[in-house]
């Protein structure tokens, strides 16, 4: 049987994704009409929509995002990067982390609300299949309490077909930032057996998707997600939070009630409630900053005529009466700081060459005295980080007494790929005089002022 918040005793309300008994209250939040709602389904179809589209998308000829494991590549809105600039990770990974420090300290829990793919997915296409098929939620409840009948068992199976049909589809577009298109449609038409292991991550991740959306639900943001439980850090008393004004609407009280304030005690607030809490007991880690109970009390309040925002957007500050405060001394520390990350990660990827050039030594001997020269074998790893195939020539800074040969003075290296050019550089015995440094340089023949110059030694017996 599927309990409800409004099933549970009252002080169970107040965490009913979480309650004390530690069983699961399936929750199943009613439906809400209203601006925020209407806000969020597009917001939900944009994001839904750019993500479906992005590995279709094509830049410089390769998808706008794309992340090519097998070659250790990842295509960016037209840039490439490949594992050489791992450490440009560091910039994406703590500017998005930073990022959402920010936006939380600006505007609480916006991410959850309106923009993380368990939001997204669940409120945009799961529980959109689930109200088309079983209808409200009170007939959703009525049933699932109810004795199996052949309606209930055909809705069941159709609700659970589709989510599965669609954890399918969700799962191959997600994969399809990982495997190009032409393989994944190539692999879908060819039997399981042929890519046995592209087979198994296919279902592997259709099964989370459906066990994640059709079952575990609002449990990963209350139970799993480690972002709400840092939100009382996050937040301070001037964060933008979903909230219930108390001053306004205690005492609870039906309408005309002598001494009530604006809250009639519908709970409609909480019926609506995806993670089924109680906003009027306070900010909670639960709440997802939805706006469902916003939409929901603002219905109330218009049918019994009373303005708006008993339940809204606003800061605790704000929602105890005292002044609203927006720029404070933590903000202007966060801006400083984003600003100087964003100034450094500017830098880093200005820096960044389209090539990279490594003198290396050949392994075995450093040197090697054969009658009366002595030779040094080298070689230059070059590293070509453009989308297009390049052609480079090597040259070796000529030096007193030294001769080099190169039997490939040009290399041509596909595109994110990579080349060793080797150098063999001599020296006449009588002409070695102890240890030198010797200088190449790597021109890319498409535009020769684009050339690296690498350095290393020419080593010999001590003298
Ligand atoms: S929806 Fe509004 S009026 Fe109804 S219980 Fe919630 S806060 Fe009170
Ligand atoms: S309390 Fe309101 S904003 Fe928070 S999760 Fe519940 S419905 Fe959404």
């Amino acid at each position: 049987m599927t309990a409800t918040p409004l099933d549970a005793p009252d002080d169970d309300l107040v965490s009913a994704a979480l309650p004390a008994d530690g069983k699961r209250h399936a929750i199943q939040p009613a439906d809400v009409r209203g601006r925020f709602a209407r806000a969020r389904a597009a917001v939900f179809v944009l994001l839904i929509g750019l993500w479906a589209v992005l590995p279709w998308v094509k830049i410089g000829g390769h998808p706008a995002v794309f992340v090519d494991i097998e070659r250790r590549e990842l295509f960016l809105l037209g840039a490439t990067f490949n594992a050489q600039d791992t450490w440009l990770l560091f910039f994406l990974l703590s500017g998005v982390g930073f990022g959402l420090v920010y936006a939380t300290a600006l505007a609480g829990r916006v991410w959850c609300g309106w923009a993380c793919p368990q939001t997204v997915f669940l409120e945009g296409v799961y529980r959109r299949i689930e109200r088309w098929i079983e209808g409200p939620r009170e007939k959703r409840v009525r049933r699932n309490a109810a004795r199996w009948s052949a309606e209930k068992v055909a809705r069941k199976v159709a609700t659970h077909a589709l989510y599965v049909v669609v954890s399918f589809l969700v799962a191959h577009i997600f994969l399809s930032y990982f495997a190009s298109l032409p393989e994944t449609f190539a692999m879908v038409r060819q039997r399981p057996s042929a890519h046995p292991e592209a087979f198994a991550w296919a279902l592997a991740m259709t099964a989370t998707f459906y066990l994640n959306f059709a079952w575990f639900r609002e449990q990963l943001c209350v139970v799993l997600c480690p972002y709400g439980r840092l939100q009382s850090a996050l937040l301070d008393e001037h964060s933008l939070v979903v909230g219930y004004d108390a001053r306004r609407g205690e005492p609870r009280g039906k309408k005309g009630a002598a001494g009530a304030g604006d809250c009639v005690d519908c709970k409609r607030c909480i019926v609506v409630c995806p993670t089924g809490i109680d906003i009027r007991s306070g900010v909670q880690m639960e709440c997802l900053a939805c706006t469902a109970c916003i939409d929901a009390c603002d219905e109330v309040m218009d049918k019994l005529g009373r303005a708006r925002g008993l339940i809204r957007y606003d800061s605790q500050d704000g929602l105890a009466g005292k002044p609203r405060r927006l720029v404070r001394a933590r903000l202007v520390l966060y801006t400083a700081l984003l600003a100087a990350g964003a100034v450094a990660a500017g830098i880093a990827t200005h820096k960044r060459r389209d090539f990279e050039v490594n003198l290396l030594r050949l392994s075995g001997a450093p040197y090697e005295v054969d009658g009366d020269e002595v030779r040094d074998a080298l070689q230059l790893h070059i590293v070509n980080k453009r989308a297009t195939a390049e052609s480079y020539r090597v040259e070796v800074e000529p030096c007193a007494g030294m001769s080099a040969v190169m039997p490939l003075p040009t290399v041509v290296i596909r595109p994110l790929g990579d080349a060793r050019v080797p150098v063999f550089l001599s020296v006449r015995s009588d002409q070695f005089h102890g240890d030198f440094p010797v200088r190449a340089r790597v021109v890319r023949l498409a535009d020769v002022s684009d050339a690296i110059q690498v350095s290393g030694a020419f080593l010999g017996p001590s003298r």
